[in-house]
């Protein structure tokens, strides 16, 4: 099952730009059969965890995210590159290999004490679900578990979460 969505992501070599090899997961989502039994190894392992809603990095995380809130029966939030959100938002900063970055989340998505389900396509360094953590601490909300389709072992991102919540990842490159 694992190996046959692994069939369907794509190294792209060199993209965005030198030296990093890019998980493609959009082979994935045009394969409905692929696309569906990958929401549903996310719902089997999620069902029965309580969760009030799934919280979601953009872009990619969007894809994966909504069909999941929709299957878990939670509401969706959207956490955005600057800019994006048109009502009053957190925002955090964080570090990238070259720069920094920043993500938002409306001020009224998450009320305190909800419990939330974040989720990305790739975890790699973990400074982009950092970030998203700390985006819902802010608004008082508890982080269950940081979820993602694919992590890039080497890069240790699961050890930069380890302090906000359990890294749930169903293929490790
Ligand atoms: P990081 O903050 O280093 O964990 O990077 C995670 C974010 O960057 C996620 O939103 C991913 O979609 C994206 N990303 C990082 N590395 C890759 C990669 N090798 N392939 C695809 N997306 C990546």
């Amino acid at each position: 099952m694992y190996e046959d969505i692994k069939r369907h992501i794509r190294d792209v070599k060199d993209f965005p730009k030198k030296g990093i090899v890019f998980k493609d997961i959009t082979p994935a989502l045009a394969d409905g059969k692929c696309f569906a039994e990958i929401i549903n190894i996310f719902y089997e392992k999620f069902k029965g965890v309580h969760i009030d809603k799934v919280a979601a990095i953009e872009s990619r995380g969007f894809l994966l995210g909504a069909p999941l809130a929709q299957r878990l029966g939670c509401g969706l939030v959207l956490l955005r590159k600057p800019g994006k959100l048109p009502y009053t938002s957190y925002k955090v900063s964080y570090e990238l290999e070259y720069g920094s970055a920043e993500l938002e989340m409306h001020v009224d998505s998450v009320s305190k004490d909800e419990k939330i389900l974040l989720i990305d396509d790739v975890l790699a360094t973990g400074g982009t679900m950092e970030a998203a953590c700390k985006l819902v601490k802010k608004a008082g909300g508890e982080v269950v578990v940081c979820a993602f389709l694919i992590e890039i072992a080497v890069c240790a991102g699961r050890k930069k979460l380890a302090q906000y919540a359990p890294v749930g990842a169903f293929l490790e490159y």
